[in-house]
């Protein structure tokens, strides 16, 4: 194969036919193309973009590159949710049980931290015990059972996804709308799925900055989901504060632990159960919206999912003992300190981009590839836009490893609020659905 002409032809802004990039994937996946030229197919590709046909082919080379999840034939839908991450964005943990309890199959393949958001997987590892590398088979045969597993992609699915994902990150190709859309969604085709609901971000701590932005993103991913068989749906969602008043592994972990219990905090229920009524009339299972809300909402607090995240947590390896012994402390930290308000007024802003940015730097998150988490650190007791506070009132906690790096988070962190005199208006969560 001439993949230097394809290079050439993409750079020169013609477009390729499926075939072409089909080859290409499959032979950059067997190591046949030296990373050096599939970085300058990127690079043409960030430039001059792909058509639908081509992020179409783009997509399915990538999910055929390896496994593909094949589940018995069953009368509950397979489907999942996938976000493009944030600051306190904890959704998938209770969503997860909550679908199962639904009458959903939810083959719930995520991922670890990117930049300053969060990962799914980096927050489950806080859980004593509890496994996120699992075999296909395991996945297959737990997700029939539980109805749901959450966990990490095998080295056997999609690794076409996995080589370029770290080639991008080198390459300064990761804020391309067609790379984006096939990395995503050949992770989720490979899950086979019935239908699923992105959770598009947009706001200062977001991938994608501005509306404008997440739209297009939506719309390009919805489009090519409904492509390929999958009933896809998105959400566009505000990303300038943190979700919920939790941020950092275990300290979210925590958080969605309360949400299954009916004491989350509103925002975080909310995202959960809007997800969640999504998928039900995407499958049919409720005619409109307003009952769907009404059905995921009695679930949720029926208690079912919350026995239902016990059952995973076992299914999974975790010790519930120690996890229950853990979830009993206030803090698992070595120290908790208060940022304390100066003045008394309301919030009218919780910056998801300085608080994200604080709890990667105190070890909550990655600054390297190679770094280790520290799970236990993070900020809680979060005080939100539209929320009042007196002089010497809680802003919120920081949970940190020492005192030095407690003081200078807790400097940092008051650069996150602004307080004013009047309640500012608070925008909606969720802004807009693209169907
Ligand atoms: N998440 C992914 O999996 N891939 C991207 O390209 C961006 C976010």
């Amino acid at each position: 194969m001439n993949f230097l002409s394809s290079i050439e032809q993409k750079r020169e802004g013609k477009i390729l036919a499926p075939e072409q990039i089909q080859n290409f994937i499959r032979e950059f996946t067997a190591g046949k193309i030296p990373d050096y030229q599939m970085a300058a197919m990127l690079m043409a590709i960030y430039f001059r973009g792909l058509n639908t046909a081509e992020t179409t082919a783009l997509t399915l080379a990538m999910r055929d590159s390896g496994d593909v999840l094949k589940f018995p034939k069953d009368k509950r839908p397979l489907v999942d949710k996938h976000s493009t991450g944030g600051i306190g964005d904890k959704v998938s943990l209770p969503l997860a049980p909550l679908l199962a309890c639904l009458g959903f199959r939810v083959p719930m393949i995520s991922g670890r931290g990117l930049g300053i958001t969060g990962g799914t997987l980096d927050k489950l590892d806080s859980i004593p015990g509890f496994k996120t590398l699992l075999s296909v088979e395991k996945i297959i045969a737990q997700v029939q059972k539980a109805g749901c597993v959450i966990c990490g992609q095998t080295d056997k699915m999609v690794p076409a996804d996995k080589k370029i994902y770290a080639l991008r990150d080198a390459s300064g190709t990761v804020p391309s709308i067609p790379l984006i859309t096939a990395s995503i969604l050949s992770k989720k085709l490979a899950e086979s799925l019935d239908a699923l609901i992105l959770d598009v971000k947009f706001g200062c701590a977001a991938f994608m900055q501005t509306k404008a932005d997440a739209r297009k993103l939506a719309k390009a991913m919805v489009a090519l989901g409904n492509e390929c068989g999958t009933n896809t749906r998105a959400i566009l969602t505000d990303m300038n504060t943190p979700l919920g008043r939790a941020a950092g592994n275990w300290l979210e972990v925590k958080e969605s632990v309360e949400c299954l219990e009916g004491k989350g905090p509103a925002d975080l229920l909310e995202l959960v159960v809007d997800s969640a009524a999504h998928l039900l009339v995407q499958t049919k299972k409720s005619k409109s919206l307003a009952a769907a809300l009404k059905l995921a909402e009695d679930c949720l607090t029926s208690g079912e999912p919350r026995k239902k995240w016990d059952e995973m947590l076992i299914a999974q390896g975790a010790d519930l003992k120690a996890f229950n012994r853990k979830l009993a402390l206030d803090s698992t930290a070595k120290i908790v300190v208060e940022l304390k308000s100066e003045k008394a007024g309301c919030v009218s802003k919780c910056d998801a981009r300085i608080i994200g940015e604080v709890i990667r730097d105190i070890g909550g998150g990655r600054l390297t590839k190679e770094s280790a988490i520290n799970f236990d650190v993070g900020v809680d007791q979060l005080v939100k836009p539209g929320e009042c506070v007196e002089k010497s009132g809680t802003l919120c906690r920081v949970h940190a490893a020492d005192s030095v790096q407690a003081k200078t988070a807790i400097a940092r962190l008051k650069t996150a609020f602004e307080i004013s005199a009047r309640r500012p208006p608070v925008k909606p969560l969720v802004q807009e659905v693209i169907e």
